[in-house]
């Protein structure tokens, strides 16, 4: 099992599949013309399935799958084979403009829920904000996913001014669909624009949704980032997660793997440690693994605390978020 200093059980891995993407959100990658990292430098799905499973026999038990973006991986399908075949629930995190081409290696996997991000429900800013004119697209294959069953959520990164006018109508959309959307404060990453006056808090969120609709506050998942709660009568629900103005830090079961196989203990986390060389040496990467999450910090990696206003962006030292997989 894999413990911090703080006694937190580390069982949920996160792997990043690739920096690449096909869409160019401005709030993740940190200009147009980024390089992608070189396919040597990338962990190769036998590496990946290697030091999953020395991951699993450390006790991990849930694994999720992000990037940039995953499903661009040209094995993305190998490597989601190879993965289902642990015993681990199973997930991902994707825009969908992939989705239809991978329905049935999902199903044969054992997918069950699957986190599509969509910041906008209109298709002029949609192209705005993803340099990709792709709304429809991502739209029919939302409904797809929903016809084929999978548990659907949602994430909306909510920037105050650019899209927190369109938190009502996310919510409209619970109503009569089975979808889960959950926005997300918006989070300071290297060269990504951040400031904190573009933050639209968790409490102005409740605040704004109060105005037009009851909700109830439902159980929250254990380890959970997200804080739910359901509109009375609505199909879906909502949740907010709350990563700048109400950290949850203190139950964090997280682990992350980038592209390159570095091992973050946390999405802010400075430290990074090699795995994938230590792999590729034909060394154990047990006591890495261990060393790195036993380094992990109380809160945010050590980076910032408290009131999110004071954040000096300066001081952040960290990747891209499309370089540490979301
Ligand atoms: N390409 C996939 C996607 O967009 O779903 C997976 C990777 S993306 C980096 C994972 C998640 O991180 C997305 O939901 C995205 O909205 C979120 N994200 C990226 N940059 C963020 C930021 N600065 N603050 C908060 N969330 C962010
Ligand atoms: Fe690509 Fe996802 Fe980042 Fe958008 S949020 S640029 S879709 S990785």
């Amino acid at each position: 099992m894999l413990k911090d200093t703080f006694n937190r059980t580390h069982d949920y891995l996160r792997i990043s599949l690739t920096d690449a993407c096909n869409f160019r959100c401005v709030y993740c990658m940190p200009n147009e013309q980024m390089k992608f990292m070189p396919a040597k430098h990338l962990m190769q799905a036998n590496e990946i399935e290697s030091i999953v499973k020395t991951l699993v026999d450390l006790g991990v038990k849930k694994i999720r799958l992000t990037g940039g973006e995953p499903l661009v991986r040209k094995d993305a399908k190998d490597i989601i084979e190879r993965i289902s075949k642990f015993p681990v629930e199973l997930t991902l995190t994707t825009n969908a403009a992939l989705v239809d081409d991978f329905i049935e290696v999902f199903h044969q996997a054992g997918i069950r829920s699957v986190n599509v991000s969509l910041d906008t429900l209109k298709r002029d800013k949609f192209l705005e904000l993803t340099k990709r004119d792709l709304f429809d697209k991502v739209w029919k294959n939302i409904q797809l996913l929903i016809e084929e069953g999978f548990h659907l959520k949602v994430n909306v990164v909510v920037m105050k001014g650019i899209n927190d006018n369109e938190i009502l109508d996310f919510i409209e959309w619970t109503k009569n669909q089975p979808v889960h959307v959950r926005f997300i404060e918006f989070m300071p990453f290297d060269k990504n624009q951040w400031n904190s006056s573009k933050v639209f808090s968790f409490q102005e969120v409740l605040n704004l949704i109060e105005t037009q609709y009851s909700y109830i506050k439902i159980k929250d998942e254990a380890n959970a980032t997200a804080k739910k709660y359901k509109p009375l009568n609505h199909e879906g629900t909502f949740a907010v997660i709350s990563t700048m103005s109400a950290p949850f830090c203190h139950n964090c079961n997280r682990m992350r793997l980038t592209a390159d196989g570095k091992m973050k203990n946390c999405l802010f986390s400075k430290g990074e440690a090699d795995i994938l060389s230590v792999l590729r040496n034909q060394e154990d990467i047990t006591p890495i693994i261990k060393k790195c999450v036993g380094q992990k910090e109380k809160a945010l990696g050590g980076q910032f605390e408290g009131d999110f206003h004071q954040i000096d962006t300066n001081k952040i030292d960290n990747r891209s978020m499309i370089r540490i997989g979301g």
